[in-house]
């Protein structure tokens, strides 16, 4: 049994089972049974299966918006777009089974044809900091290519995916297609990674869990898609619209408290204007809502538990602080967002993810000196520029070594578009296009018609 607690009052939510290895191994032998039919379902049905779940994901959204609020602390605008989000890739790859076509390749003697054949039972381990889209992005492109799927939530943020489950049935999916599994990472996460029936692992978390499981997968040659951790550098030049970016910049690393993959940690401010930067950041950070998440508006709200807390914390005891804003006090895991001015690029804060609502901040020279410093990290995963110059932008765009750029935004997630990173932040895209390939294997049939 894991304790789930509101974390805005530290209150007690309930209690949810964790399955053991026994109850692992009988639901992979489920999925793997149900796998067969599954694949066979013709494609225009599939597609039909998943947008009915689609619908019914929309009709329970104020409902799962809620259950998030409340076990993850998530603001209630956030956790509205989040379950919107399940909806939203439900629907956009609704439209895949009846398009997973192969190819037709001119050989003499016969044909060959090209089928992207599902793979079996994919495993889908989820971290608390986006309990819902990370289920999304990898259940949904695993089920739309005929794929069976068990999915273990974080101990901390299981309600939102348990329900998940429930609408699956609700909405039509065969038993066993799509099961959550709450449970333990070190039991039902890396059983997923031993039981010889689960062909592909799709993992978001730490990199250092992450990289245990790519290690632990080599033993089958499982297939993994990993999303790891960030540490994103928001470059500002002299010439930006420094009104706009001194205004987007809180909610680009304190948005859902920071503990966001793609949180733009590290600022780094053109030194002729760093000064003057700093001095329109402060009001806006002072003035970035942190407040009770159900309330309609809060931009923030507390931390996910008090071990991470107090670990967010330990990150700005010996540091620099150039100014934060305000939290509400009394119960639950608060912490104001916090600037840091870094001494030097060796800072802890400046190195290391910290997954809470602290921004760290240096200047810099030139273009190639916000390069330079941009990419002195061994994340990759997202990031942003501000710039009117757009030679500079294709520039920096392209040499900053990073999954997800935006220029003078700082939007790095649309169903639509890839996402992932590069360097340790992780190996493989989900989203978009092409993530759908990732559910399958290529298999070439060379036919002789030779008579
Ligand atoms: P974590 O340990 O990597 O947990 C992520 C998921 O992996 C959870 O579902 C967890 O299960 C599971 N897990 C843990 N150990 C496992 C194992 N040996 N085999 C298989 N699955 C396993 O991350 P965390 O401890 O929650 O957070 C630590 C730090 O990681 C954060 O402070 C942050 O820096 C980073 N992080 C990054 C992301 C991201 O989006 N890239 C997300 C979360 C955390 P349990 O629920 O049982 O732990
Ligand atoms: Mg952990």
């Amino acid at each position: 049994m894991a304790d789930v607690i509101d974390p805005s009052t530290g209150v007690l939510l309930t209690r949810v089972p964790g399955m053991g290895l026994a109850e692992t191994d009988a639901a992979i032998d489920r999925a793997q049974r149900a796998f067969d039919g599954w694949r066979n379902v013709a494609p225009g049905d599939r597609a039909r299966l998943l947008r009915r779940f689609a619908t019914v994901v929309d009709e329970h959204l104020d409902e799962l918006a809620d259950l998030e609020v409340r076990n993850a602390g998530h603001t209630v605008g956030n956790a509205r777009w989040e379950a919107g989000n399940v909806r939203d890739v439900l629907n956009y790859y609704a439209g895949a089974p009846e398009r997973l076509s192969g190819r037709q390749i001119p050989v003499a003697g016969g044909i060959d044809v090209t089928f992207h054949e599902p793979l079996g039972v994919v495993g889908i381990i989820v971290p608390w900091n986006f309990p819902m889209p990370i289920a999304g992005w990898g259940f949904v492109p695993a089920l739309a290519a005929g794929n069976t799927v068990v999915l273990k939530p974080a101990e901390l943020t299981p309600l939102t995916a348990i329900r998940l489950g429930e609408l699956a049935l609700e909405a039509g999916l065969p038993p066993d297609v799509f099961q959550v599994l709450p449970g333990k990472g070190s039991v039902v996460g890396q059983r997923f990674v031993t039981h010889p029936a689960v062909r592909k692992i799709c993992f978001t978390g730490s990199t250092e869990v992450g990289k245990s499981i790519m290690a632990g997968a080599s033993d089958q040659v499982k297939r993994v898609t990993l999303e790891l951790g960030g540490k994103s550098a928001n470059i500002v030049f002299a010439d930006a619209d420094l009104d706009k970016a001194a205004a987007a910049t809180p909610a680009s690393v304190f948005d859902n408290a920071g503990q966001d993959c793609c949180a733009r940690s590290r600022l780094l401010v053109q030194e002729s204007v760093y000064d003057k930067f700093l001095s329109m950041l402060e009001p806006a950070v002072q003035a970035f809502r942190v407040e009770e998440p159900s309330g309609d508006t809060a931009e923030m709200g507390p931390l996910i538990s008090a071990g991470h807390r107090a670990t967010v914390a330990s990150y700005v005891e010996d540091a620099d602080v150039a100014f934060t804003g305000t939290a509400p006090d009394g119960d639950g895991w608060w912490f104001p967002p916090t600037v840091l001015l870094a001494r030097s690029t060796g800072d802890r804060h400046w190195r290391e993810e910290v997954f809470g609502p602290v921004l760290s901040v240096l200047p810099f020279r030139d273009e190639q000196d916000a390069i330079r410093l941009a990419n002195d990290t061994s994340y990759g995963l997202s990031g942003s520029l501000w710039t009117r110059d757009l030679g500079r932008a294709l520039r920096v765009s392209r040499a900053v070594e990073t999954g997800a750029l935006s220029v003078n935004s700082h939007s790095s997630v649309r169903y639509w578009t890839p996402f992932g990173g590069m360097k340790q932040s992780g190996l493989g895209r989900e989203l978009g296009p092409d993530a759908l390939l990732s559910f399958t294997d290529v298999k070439n049939v060379f036919i002789n018609t030779d008579s």
